[in-house]
């Protein structure tokens, strides 16, 4: 199918972008890797006035740790990015574990994690990674102020960000740890390549053997990518065995709200939270931090 017409603008700095944006107000859509919109608008189930496509825009294509210790991710950081970096792999388990997961390499290519989040996919995977790490999206606007909003406050609804009328998303955020990272992504998807049945990131955050700080989210079981607070609380201040583990794993299970569908029963996805943030917790990784 053709798209509807659509007005097309490709800015060279961000202040041209917000004049674009401007323009158009709510009819004005942000074109990042278009992995989402594209589709989206070719099936006509978006039919923005305007898109504004970042891509020319320098300085927004970077993946970095700050002075204090906190990681910043570009509104253009793709996904191979964060799949081929050496700072992930050594400081950003749950990050490390998710980038090969998402989709396929054409649009591991193109696709962000900013752009990702914007999205608001219930199944996507990058909202509950950042959900675990307790993350944030940086927006600017015009005026060139900008707000962080926590990850949790950011995914609205279904498809539905927080972002006001002229914002646009410059980065993500994720803050400094408490301790020695560790973690991972575990999903559960029909064939290489698909959105999840199933999906749960885990970030502990922990010194000695004892738990700083723990995030638990999950993917495809919900109306939104779902924090699993109880678990988290249930883990804090405590060392991993076998009775911790568990409990966290049935809190979790608890906290799904999967539906009936032709990737699986409601019974079968609970299950498989409880058995992956089980098999997650119980990682030798884990263990030994
Ligand atoms: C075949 C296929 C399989 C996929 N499989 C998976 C998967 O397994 N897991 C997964 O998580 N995702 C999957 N995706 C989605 C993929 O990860 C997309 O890359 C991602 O959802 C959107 O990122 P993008 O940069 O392409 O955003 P775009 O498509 O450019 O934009 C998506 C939305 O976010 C808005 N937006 C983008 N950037 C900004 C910004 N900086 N500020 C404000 N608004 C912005 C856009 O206006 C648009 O509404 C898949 C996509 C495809 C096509």
């Amino acid at each position: 199918m053709y798209p509807s017409r659509f007005h097309y603008e490709a800015p060279s700095t961000l202040d041209e972008a917000f004049e674009a944006i401007e323009a158009y107000g709510d009819e004005a859509k942000i074109l990042a890797g278009g992995m989402s919109l594209i589709p989206l608008i070719k099936l006509r189930f978006a039919a923005p006035a305007c898109i504004v496509d970042i891509n020319n825009i320098p300085g927004l294509d970077y993946l970095e740790e700050e002075s204090d210790g906190s990681l910043r991710i570009g509104a253009l950081c793709r996904h191979r990015t964060l799949e081929r970096s050496s700072l992930l792999r050594n400081n950003y388990p749950v990050m490390f574990a998710t980038a090969p997961l998402i989709a396929d390499p054409m649009v591991r290519n193109r696709g962000t994690l900013v752009g990702s989040i914007c999205h608001a996919d219930p199944q996507g995977d990058w909202a509950s990674v950042m959900l675990s790490l307790g993350g944030e999206i940086i927006a600017r606007n015009a005026e060139g102020r900008e707000r962080s909003i926590p990850v949790s406050q950011f995914v609205v609804g279904p498809f539905q960000n927080s972002l006001q009328t002229g914002e646009i998303a410059v980065a993500a955020k994720v803050p400094p740890a408490r301790g020695t990272r560790t973690g991972t992504y575990l999903k559960l998807e029909r064939r290489v390549g698909d959105f999840a049945t199933v999906g749960v990131a885990i970030n502990l955050e922990m010194s000695g053997g004892t738990i700083n700080r723990a995030g638990i989210a999950l993917t495809g079981v919900g109306g939104n990518n779902i924090q699993c607070t109880s678990a988290e609380q249930s883990l804090a201040g405590k060392s991993l065995n076998a009775s911790t583990i568990d409990q966290a794993a049935r809190l979790a299970a608890d906290a799904a709200q999967p539906k009936n569908d032709v990737r699986g029963s409601i019974e079968y996805k609970r299950h498989i939270v409880y058995t992956f943030v089980q098999r997650g917790l119980s990682s030798r990784e884990a263990r030994a931090a």
